[in-house]
């Protein structure tokens, strides 16, 4: 499942974050999901609860927000929307729509706290 993977690498990101900023716990996570990263925020969600227990990101709240696709065609240049993968240039028409925003999972901020207890 690719959500579960996606779920594993944000851990490693908060809790290498946790090691250099010497933070002991999250209060608060945000994450940008790319509209072309086929990632199910439902998924992710049920990944994320199923990794943070026992970790720094115990108890944390997860927010999501998702970043529109955008893509820019390799005929003309047109740059627009692009809301799935695999669509036509709205300007010309030709399939070459290539991707140029929406694709990856990003951790956004962390709110923390400093007390372990
Ligand atoms: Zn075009």
């Amino acid at each position: 499942m690719h959500e579960a993977s996606l779920a594993g690498s944000v851990l490693r990101i908060v809790e290498q974050a946790a090691v250099r900023e010497g933070f002991a716990r999250v209060v608060r996570l945000r994450l940008a999901v790319g509209e072309l990263a086929s990632v199910e925020e439902a998924a992710l969600r049920f990944a994320l609860a199923a990794v943070m227990p026992g970790t720094v990101l115990d108890g944390a709240q997860v927010d999501i927000e998702i970043v529109p696709g955008r893509g820019r065609c390799g005929c003309c240049g047109h740059e627009g929307a692009l809301p799935v993968l695999g669509l036509a240039c709205s300007q010309c028409g030709a399939y070459a729509m290539r991707p140029t925003a929406g694709l990856d999972l990003r951790v956004v901020d962390l709110q923390v706290c400093d007390d372990a207890g």
